[in-house]
């Protein structure tokens, strides 16, 4: 998609902190984090959300990068947050899948508000 930003980032069009990348998925920071570790983790290939028909080898693929993203972001022991926005009523801004990941202090129930 010529005019998505998660693209763009996934093309090198345009800088992003880059945390992990590789074949199928690219993770870099938020740009504005809510918490100490803000991580996305998107897959190169665009697809709008998370019920956007992405194959199973690759969903699994994009998930599975969630641990590898947080043992190198520090936070794999003490916990983290694993949150996928889908939609208007999640307040998904970006449309093009992203997981966020985030961790690096104590959270409670409702915290951090994306
Ligand atoms: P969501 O509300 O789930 O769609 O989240 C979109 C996220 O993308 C937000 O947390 C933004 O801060 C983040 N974001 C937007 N543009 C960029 C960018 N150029 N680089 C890194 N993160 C971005
Ligand atoms: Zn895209």
């Amino acid at each position: 998609m010529s005019d998505c930003i998660f693209c763009k980032i996934a093309a090198g069009e345009i800088p992003a902190t880059v945390v992990y990348e590789d074949e199928l998925v690219i993770a870099f920071d938020d740009v504005s984090p809510q918490m100490p570790v803000h991580t996305l983790i998107v897959p190169k290939e665009h697809y709008r959300d998370i019920g956007d028909g992405i194959p199973d080898a690759l969903m699994g693929h994009l998930f599975n990068t969630v641990k590898k993203v947080a043992e190198l972001k520090g936070v794999a022991s003490s916990g983290y947050r694993v949150i996928v926005n889908t939609g208007d009523d999640a307040c998904q801004t970006v449309h093009h899948v992203h997981v966020h990941v985030l961790g690096g202090a104590p959270m409670n129930s409702g915290s951090p508000a994306l």
